[in-house]
């Protein structure tokens, strides 16, 4: 019976050196494979070419690599690319290309389905399946760098944790990831062009507050008032506003960098001048600013974008009051690309 082999970039550099030196051979045979798996992201041992044939299919012997595969790619006419990834075990998950005039953006997912339950959101209907390995994640990214190069002649400019999944749910893994993404052993991106956007768990905002890390912190609002929160982001009942407030007050005291409010406002829930007040009085707690998204309704209807009216009071009543506002028109709707409806629909 053939053993299970071991995912190669489950392994640390130093692991992959003792590998190598338990092998009978050299420590730095460790340094040129990790080199391959990560920087050149090898798919095959057959592509390390400064490696023997010999030791390849040591290796082969030994490991395997579980690069994703990007199964379709669909493009908006707006440029927008949408990836279907296909990962080792068969599960799929989206991640999207989002490009401006003079930016690549890439918008990646963290977890197969969501371990959450946002009542506005496609992914929430898929239910957790499970975490995304770092090298899942890192792997998305290489794919839409290649496709950035490849389609808009310029390398990836900026990442944002918002497709499918709370990242701050597979924490350790996300980090990982992170760290891979930023060491010049790994794509060398500075981590302030990485946004990580969660819908807020406090517990692991100060837990990424004392470990000092550098990329940019996004929090999915959508309402500064617990109740209408639980309503539509049920989770809130487990970690409510005052909690999420400290813990961001606790990210700027150790971080000193601003967060950024996501917030879409719906007809009927918090197109009111009292949700506009709150959202003020939230942002005061912490420097911060304000993007409001355009919505992508989702199949049953059920949340709808709120007018243009609504937009505008709450442009003008948080420029009033001092607040970086920005609206954002969403991008790749014909092709489900959007913020929320990432979905596996295809
Ligand atoms: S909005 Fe984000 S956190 Fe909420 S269910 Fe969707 S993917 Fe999960």
């Amino acid at each position: 019976m053939e053993t299970k082999k071991k995912d190669i970039r489950a392994l640390t550099k130093e692991q992959l050196r003792d590998f190598f030196v338990a092998q009978g051979d050299k420590a730095f045979r460790g340094n040129q494979v990790y080199e391959w798996l990560w920087q050149k992201s090898a798919h095959s041992f057959e592509a390390m070419t400064n490696i023997s044939k010999e030791t390849r299919q040591m290796l082969k012997d030994n490991f395997v690599i579980n690069h994703i595969r990007v199964d379709q790619m669909q493009r908006s006419s707006d440029g927008t690319i949408k990836n279907a990834v296909r990962l080792h075990d068969g599960l799929v998950v989206e991640s999207v290309l989002i490009p401006t005039e003079t930016r690549t953006t890439a918008c990646v997912s963290s977890q197969v389905g969501c371990s959450l339950d946002c009542r506005f959101c496609a992914t929430a209907r898929l239910k957790r399946m499970r975490n995304l390995n770092p090298d899942e994640i890192y792997d998305q990214v290489v794919a839409i760098d290649n496709e950035s190069r490849l389609y808009f002649d310029r390398p990836l400019s900026n990442i944002v944790f918002m497709g499918m999944g709370e990242p701050l749910m597979n924490y350790n893994n996300v980090l990982q990831a992170i760290d891979k993404i930023t060491s010049p052993e790994g794509l060398g991106m500075s981590p302030k062009r990485i946004t990580l956007s969660t819908s807020g768990v406090p517990k692991m905002i100060r837990k990424m507050a004392d470990e000092e890390v550098k990329f940019k912190l996004a929090v999915s609002l959508h309402s500064a008032i617990d109740e209408v929160r639980t309503s539509i982001m049920p989770f809130n009942a487990t970690f409510p506003l005052k909690d999420l407030r400290e813990a961001l007050e606790y990210w700027y005291s150790k971080t000193k960098n601003r967060i950024t409010y996501e917030y879409v406002v719906w007809q009927g829930i918090n197109d009111t001048q009292e949700a506009v007040d709150a959202l003020v009085k939230f942002c005061k707690f912490a420097p911060s600013k304000v993007n409001l998204i355009e919505y992508n309704p989702i199949d049953d209807g059920e949340f709808q974008q709120a007018s243009e009216v609504a937009i505008k009071m709450y442009q003008d009543t948080l420029e009033r009051n001092g607040i970086t506002v920005t609206v954002r028109r969403s991008r790749g709707k014909d092709i489900d690309a959007a913020c929320g409806q990432l979905a596996n629909k295809q």
